[in-house]
């Protein structure tokens, strides 16, 4: 051998001192409840340093789990990086979860401290009252609520005030930087752990052209909660590559988001469907000449909300795919130059789908339950499997364990079903607990739920499988009609028949008032199931 590269570690405290040293004037600005605090690089940086400081004052033991329950704000960006860059695990909490999940999370991680925002403290001191774990609480000020009386309580700006600032040190790429829980649909919460590595990769993956294409000439505006993974690594990713940042604070309404977005003329922000559904209309008609990407991703972004994108303010959705357990970004939907001249209705299609895996990430359709892999051919479907280096091979405290989450040879069995084009586009078609299988025949509900909400008095529309004596199960559309709409399940069903195949027409139609939700703002069809799946 001729000679060989250095292997100097991966790690979180590279990117926090390159945008300390070189992106020191950029600005974070991050909403209160009652206003606007921004703050440079630089003074994030010197901030982030104390912090460090004081997680060694409070004598937080050198690799503990350090949990967070907050809104986005700079204030969760210092514990982004002092936590990790101290060689502790920085653990965000749902602020969303059930009490229970909460509870169970802080002591299946042993956090031994929270970080809270005054305005959500007293929501979390009775789920962590039976923390043992738990030393300390240290409240951040961001402008409204009441801070119950608890004898672990530290206010966050005397903390950081009385300490000194500390140098990072992690030798180790694949010590552990931030762990996140899934959110638990079926049975408790499952710990992800992400190491500086695959953070450190998962940021270079999103800083590529061809993905999101993070850069320092961007203002990034992560609307998607900094506890629903990563925040889809944004915030790490801008830091690392020195882009403005702004954040929402608490305040999570489409008109605060839509009036951030036009104020510090955001270039990039990241929303779930029912986020980006609910700001269209504040929207519209704003000065968004500096946005260029509308990230959206989480759960299955339908085709008409995309075009509404584009013909109202001039940008379609920029669809990405991911899971807690894959960092998160798994796939991104940009258009290949090569299909760049599609006719606009294949192009709007193409956009509804899941895209083309990022760099270092594989992917395969397999047969459920084995690795038999299922052709690329846009049409046969099975289920999504992946693997990379930012894709999780266990889970924390299940270490060695392959579970029923991993196949046999290490790929993560994703849960989704869904067809590869012989180009490599990826196109969800359900998740294996949804499907609707009628007379041994797959409905696919995300069709479905696209063919029904392409009717312009559709607002949302949501698919589940009810039992069926005859076909084995039947398709239920439960159908939220936009304001001031009428709409009758027999014209709905006449509008389907010419645009999907008529077995898949649903007998059962219920006009609902609202999709119920899931902690992080999906659509939470085990609540439909419940409500309308016995029949
Ligand atoms: P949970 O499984 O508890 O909802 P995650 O946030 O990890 O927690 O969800 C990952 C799942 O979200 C994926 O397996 C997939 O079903 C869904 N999902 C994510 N992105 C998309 C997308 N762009 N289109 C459709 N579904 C998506």
């Amino acid at each position: 051998m001729l000679g060989q590269m250095s292997d100097h570690p991966l790690t979180l405290v590279h990117a926090f001192n390159r945008a300390e040293r070189l992106f020191a004037e950029k600005t974070i600005t991050t909403l209160t409840a009652t206003g606007r605090e921004r703050q440079t690089y630089g003074e994030w940086a010197r901030r982030t340093r104390r912090l460090g400081g004081a997680l060694d004052a409070l004598g937080v033991a050198p690799d503990a789990r350090v949990g967070t329950f907050a809104w986005n704000s700079a204030r969760h960006l210092e514990l982004y990086f002092a936590v990790p860059c101290s060689g502790r695990v920085l653990h965000t909490l749902n602020i969303r979860l059930f009490p229970e999940q909460v509870t169970y999370v802080v002591n299946h991680a042993e956090d031994e401290v929270v970080f809270v925002d005054r305005s959500l403290a007293a929501t979390l001191l009775p789920l962590i009252a039976d923390a043992p774990s738990v030393r300390h609480v240290v409240v951040m000020d961001d402008g409204a609520g009441e801070v119950p009386a608890d004898d672990r309580i530290v206010d966050y700006e005397a903390l950081i005030g009385a300490s000194s600032a500390v140098d990072f040190h992690v030798d180790d790429e694949n010590q552990a930087a931030a762990m996140c829980y899934t959110s638990g649909t079926t049975g408790h919460p499952k710990g992800v752990v992400y190491s500086h590595r695959s953070t450190v990769l998962h940021s270079l993956g999103v800083m590529l052209a061809d993905t999101l294409g993070v850069s320092e000439r961007d203002t990034i505006l992560p609307i998607v909660p900094m506890f629903h993974a990563n925040a889809w690594g944004l915030p790490y990713a801008a830091v690392m590559a020195g882009s403005a940042l702004a954040f929402p604070g608490p305040r999570m309404t489409p008109v605060a988001i839509a009036e951030l977005i036009e104020s510090e003329r955001v270039t990039v922000a990241a929303g779930v469907p029912t986020i980006w559904a609910a700001a269209l209309d504040e929207l519209d008609g704003r000065d968004l000449s500096a946005l260029r990407a509308v990230v959206c991703g989480g759960s299955a972004v339908p085709q008409a909300l995309s075009e509404a994108y584009e013909r109202r303010i001039g940008q379609p959705i920029l669809q990405a795919w991911g899971m807690t357990e894959t960092s998160p970004v798994g796939s991104v939907c940009t258009i290949k130059s090569t299909l760049a001249d599609l006719p606009a209705d294949e192009l709007a299609r193409l956009r509804a789908s899941q895209g083309i895996p990022m760099p270092l990430v594989e992917v395969r359709i397999v047969e459920p339950g084995t690795t038999h892999e299922v052709a690329w051919n846009g049409s046969d479907h099975g289920e999504l499997e992946v693997v990379g280096p930012w894709i999780a091979a266990s889970y924390y405290g299940a270490e060695g364990d392959r579970g029923s989450s991993f196949a046999e040879d290490g790929w993560l069995r994703t849960g989704d079903v869904a067809t590869i084009s012989p180009d490599g586009y990826i196109r969800l078609v359900d998740r294996t607990k949804d499907l609707v299988k009628s007379g041994g025949e797959w409905i696919s509900s995300v069709e479905l739920e696209n063919a029904i909400m392409a009717h312009p008095a559709v607002l949302e529309a949501a698919v589940i499988a009810v039992p069926d004596e005859r076909w084995g199960e039947r398709p239920l559309a439960c159908v939220v009609l936009a304001d001031d709409h009428a709409l009758t399940a027999d014209d709905l069903r006449a509008f389907l028949s010419t645009r999907v195949a008529r077995w898949w027409i649903p007998e059962r139609i219920e006009f609902i008032d609202q999709v119920p939700r899931t902690s992080v703002g999906k659509f939470s069809k085990k609540t439909l199931r419940e409500r309308f799946g016995a029949g």
